[in-house]
């Protein structure tokens, strides 16, 4: 026992017991589904604490910023302590937090700005542009193709030849165009003072490679670093882990090989695999209990993954009393039946007195969710989707951000265009020529623009259509630019608003009044922010390619249930969760079933794993026997093969339709 008094002996079993107390060092626990990981991981931070450990010598990396909140808040009641010291959140969050403190470093400053998917697509555009490519003749690869080219590349470490003659073997001609367009890209980010997210964590383990000083400095404050999640880290995730933890050598990593889903990003599950060959003397700790699923839900899991032949074989055990019934397998008729069903349980699970909250559909793609989402609203019963747009992806969101980050980094062309093409008039060479006037100002590279700027902003050259919004613009950006330094960033949002963007909403949209609530909803999100930075990073991030299900407006209300695709559930749990569209070709995918890659088969079927060990008491597994929207043009639909692999026995078939509810 610490000072705090927790017993830890009665929170944890003995293997987590060990975990969590033992001494300094490399330690790797490697567990199934629902074993309790991440609650050792949390009373592995709570028991440092509780020895005396200073909160700001600990890195606790997790799969999303609202998984570190969540856990820490849950240390905070453990130990209570002040914890802002400590820093946790997802790699890039913690490399974004890094890099803005030595930006200058490495030849960008530190208001860079963060260009997520859209973002860059559109400074991929003008960089293949620029470069001036024939791609009349051929088909030459697109934005977001390029983008996932480069990703690749840049999170596995492989060469980007080697990238295209595996992956993208199509393009193989335009090799040396494609390298061109690599090479222009990253010039192209640091003239316009702007990182992806690759950049995010390349950039930061470039940074503390090649600076000693940093290096050491960061290695000596991180005494103990903590992982979760570790099955789905790439390999420049890993290298940044290793860099840090080389002085104290104290690292605790804690995953499941068999919920590793993140291949197509670059995620090594050699990582976990090899742990103890790169960590000399590492402690493997393996926890054979399940918490969280009755033993029903349990024996069907460990049958579903029992057939992927490249899995560390482990047989979890519940801790549970047998739940009231077997998982159901549900045929429907087709997918409007099988939104039938989903919306129809759920009310009788409610009225049951099941809470909406621990409810969850899961799905393998987003637009599988299509069908529900339109009958949950029919019915209204409240949901929130944690797949697709995100709150802070949507076009008006992004606008108005637009309008900061260019007052912030002024170098910023992604933002300055979308700026412009708001504008009535404005197309893109239109806005090509604002760009080039703006840059030919100088200002990019001043501390600060004149007083007054907005002068020479009249001067500029501007459709007619659009004269008076460029006004209206000049005036906006002044006042914004010249109040920067004092202005919070919910009055600038303000400013925006009122000024000018409330006119482009109007001009620009159909659904004028649900995007200028949005607008209002991100000023009062921007009220808890007094640095326009950090608000512009939170921003970035939570679109971030790490599935961060925070900041969506939905989340304001608990009450609601939800839709979520699965690699978005990693981690999570709920007492009923339905899993939707088990069909041969949507789960497992068509293309990987034609393909015929067994690497990505198994990989599908981890992801089935980690669908179905989200559930806690109860599990529908439901699949449409008719599509009549099919691709493939197959209207009949064969039941997923992953059902196939579950015993019979294990699942009880229930048969709905015929109007009988
Ligand atoms: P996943 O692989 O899905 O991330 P996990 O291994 O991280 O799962 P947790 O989420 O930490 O598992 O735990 C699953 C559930 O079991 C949680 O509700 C947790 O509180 C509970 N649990 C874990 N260990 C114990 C324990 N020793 N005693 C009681 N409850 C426990
Ligand atoms: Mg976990």
């Amino acid at each position: 026992k610490g000072t705090s008094g927790i017993d830890y002996k009665a929170a944890l079993n003995e293997e987590q017991y060990a975990a969590v107390t033992s001494p300094p060092g490399a330690a790797l626990v490697i567990a199934g589904a629902g074993s309790g990981k991440t609650r050792t991981l949390t009373y592995r931070v709570a028991y440092l604490l509780d020895q005396g450990v200073d909160p700001k010598d600990i890195l606790l990396l997790t799969f999303t910023n609202k998984a570190s909140r969540e856990m820490l808040e849950r240390v905070k009641e453990l130990v209570p302590q002040d914890l802002s010291t400590l820093w946790g959140g997802t790699f890039h969050s913690i490399g974004n937090r890094i890099l803005r403190r030595h930006a200058d470093e490495i030849g960008f400053t530190r208001s860079f700005s963060i260009l997520d998917r859209d973002d860059q697509k559109s400074l991929m555009n003008t960089v293949v542009a620029e470069c001036e490519i024939d791609t009349k003749t051929r088909r030459f690869p697109k934005a977001d193709v390029l983008a996932s080219m480069f990703s690749m590349m840049r999170n596995t470490g492989e060469t980007l030849e080697e990238i295209i003659e595996i992956r993208y073997p199509y393009f193989e001609e335009w090799g040396e165009e494609i390298a061109r367009v690599e090479q222009r890209y990253a010039e192209k980010k640091h003239e316009v003072n702007s990182m992806d997210f690759d950049d995010l964590l390349v950039l930061t383990l470039e940074l503390l490679q090649k600076n000693e000083e940093l290096r050491h400095l960061y290695q000596k404050r991180f005494r103990y670093v903590l992982v979760d999640e570790f099955q789905d880290t790439n390999h420049v995730q890993s290298a940044l882990i290793e860099l840090l933890v080389e002085r104290h050598k104290s690292l605790m990593v804690v995953g499941d090989d068999a919920q590793s889903i993140y291949s197509w990003r670059g995620a090594d599950m050699e990582n976990i695999l090899g742990f103890p060959d790169r960590f000399e003397g590492a402690k493997v700790f393996k926890i054979e209990t399940n918490y969280r699923s009755v033993p029903e839900i349990l024996d069907l899991s460990n049958s579903a993954i029992r057939a992927n032949t490249r899995q560390f074989h482990k047989t979890l055990r519940s801790s549970r009393e047998a739940g009231s019934a077997p998982p159901a397998l549900v045929p429907v008729e087709d997918p409007t039946t099988q939104a039938q069903f989903v919306a129809q349980r759920i009310l009788e699970l409610r009225d049951e007195g099941v809470e909406l909250e621990e409810m969850a559909v899961l799905y393998r793609a987003h637009h599988q969710s299509l069908e529900v989402q339109m009958e949950l609203t029919n019915r209204g019963i409240p949901f929130q989707v944690t797949s697709g747009l995100r709150f802070f992806e949507q076009a008006h969101i992004k606008d108005v951000a637009a309008f900061i980050r260019l007052v912030v980094n002024r170098k910023d062309e992604v933002s300055f265009k979308r700026m412009a093409l708001m504008l009535p008039g404005v197309g893109a060479k239109g806005a090509d020529k604002l760009w080039a006037a703006w840059r030919k100002t100088g200002w990019g590279e001043m501390e600060k623009p004149p007083e007054k700027f907005s002068d020479k902003l009249l001067e500029f050259s501007v459709p007619k259509k659009a004269a008076s919004h460029w006004e209206q613009l000049a005036y906006v950006l002044d006042e914004l630019v010249n109040n920067g330094d004092f202005a919070r960033p919910s009055e600038m949002i303000y400013s925006i608003l009122e000024g000018i963007y409330d006119e482009v909403l109007q001009a620009n949209f159909e659904n004028y009044d649900n995007r200028r609530a949005d607008v209002e909803q991100l000023m009062s999100y921007a009220e808890t922010f007094d640095d326009i930075e950090e608000f512009l990073a939170q921003l970035s991030l939570m679109g971030s390619v790490d599935g961060e299900p925070t900041g969506k407006k939905e989340e304001i209300d608990p009450e609601q249930i939800t839709l979520s695709s699965i690699h978005q559930a990693k981690g999570l749990e709920y007492k009923v969760v339905f899993v939707i569209w088990l069909t041969d070709g949507m789960f497992p995918n068509g293309r990987i079933i034609e393909s015929g890659d067994e690497g990505q088969m198994e990989e599908e079927r981890r992801l089935f794993y980690v669908a179905i060990t989200r559930a806690k008491d109860e599990l529908y597994l439901i699949y449409p026997q008719i599509n009549p929207r099919s691709y493939t043009g197959d209207v009949i639909q064969r039941p997923s093969r992953f059902l196939e692999d579950c015993p019979d026995e294990m699942m009880e078939e229930w048969r709905v339709g015929g109007g009988g509810w």
